[in-house]
């Protein structure tokens, strides 16, 4: 029976040990605080945000909120971020995403002063990431390093194939893995014999977001499955990528969703804002 990475417990260890570091700053006279920016009123980003302040009181980081109207401007948008960069007393931004079409992303995320660009979206974080040099990490990837290193998941060496490219999770993974030292193909809508180049890895990263694509002919014996996805059975009851049913015998270990990979995600973006704090305030 495969090992289940319980991404619950590992992030309320790594919610604990900020919690001390968020002590120890205070009692320094260090205070933390995250600006969160939500435009519009998308039920699923109401969800997002409001567990993320919630996890940042837990650890004892301040939040501020602005909930933005879905008509907001982009010029208005940015004059906000423009005055959050200049406040002090602010460590870390968070932009909400999606935001709504009349808004550019890609402008947004790059207004960002990068010393409080906590996602680490920005393409400075991101250049960061790729030449190794310390910076901010995209938060789901950071996690799932976490999850398999507290797990005694060992990288080094290994064949890791990462399923899907995006610029928050596939992409950053792949450099990540990179880091540790494993050796890393990035599997894509475009890639041929999908099957057998799936099959190869020793750690597999699904970042697809297609309900139960990954089936156990997909997997090697003994290989550990980390499922990133979040998706919606046709029950309408949250699922992942990965056909946990039929994978999770043959594997050696294996994330669940929901429990998985989505508590370490928040659990990153407050080491973030930790980090911000310690870096830069
Ligand atoms: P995305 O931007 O839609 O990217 C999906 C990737 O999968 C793309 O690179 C795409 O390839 C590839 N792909 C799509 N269909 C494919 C197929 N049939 N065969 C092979 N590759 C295929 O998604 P994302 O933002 O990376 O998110 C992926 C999933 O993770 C979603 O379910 C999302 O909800 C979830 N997610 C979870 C967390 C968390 O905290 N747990 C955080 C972020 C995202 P092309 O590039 O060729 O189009």
């Amino acid at each position: 029976m495969a090992m289940l990475i319980d991404g619950k417990a590992i992030s309320q260890q790594i919610k604990e040990e900020l919690k001390e570091k968020a002590l120890r700053l205070k009692a320094a006279g260090v205070e933390i605080t995250l600006a969160v920016i939500q435009v519009g009123n998308d039920p699923a980003s109401s969800v997002y945000v409001r567990n993320k302040k919630k996890g940042c009181a837990y650890v004892g980081i301040g939040s501020v909120s602005y909930e933005l109207p879905d008509e907001t401007t982009q010029e208005e948008l940015l004059t906000l971020i423009r005055e959050l960069n200049q406040k002090k007393e602010i460590n870390g931004i968070l932009v909400q995403l999606p935001l709504p079409s009349h808004i550019d992303e890609d402008t947004v995320i790059r207004a960002i002063d990068p010393k409080k660009d906590v996602d680490g979206f920005h393409p400075q974080s991101v250049g960061a990431l790729c030449i190794g040099q310390p910076g901010f990490l995209s938060c789901t990837p950071a996690g799932i390093i976490q999850l398999l290193k507290r797990s005694g998941i060992e990288i080094e060496g290994k064949e890791c194939v990462v399923l899907g490219r995006s610029n928050i999770v596939g992409k950053p993974m792949a450099i990540l893995l990179l880091r540790e030292n494993a050796t890393v193909t990035v599997a894509h809508s475009r890639t041929r014999n999908l099957k057998e180049v799936i099959k190869r890895a020793d750690i597999l990263i699904a970042a697809v977001g297609k309900t139960k694509m990954i089936t156990s002919d997909y997997i090697k014996e003994g290989a550990v499955v980390i499922d990133v996805g979040i998706n919606r059975d046709e029950n309408g009851k949250l699922c992942g990528d990965v056909d946990f049913e039929s994978v999770e015998p043959l594997c050696s270990a294996i994330t669940p969703v929901p429990g998985g990979v989505g508590p370490m995600t928040i659990a990153m973006l407050l080491n973030n804002c930790m980090q911000s704090a310690e870096l830069y305030a």
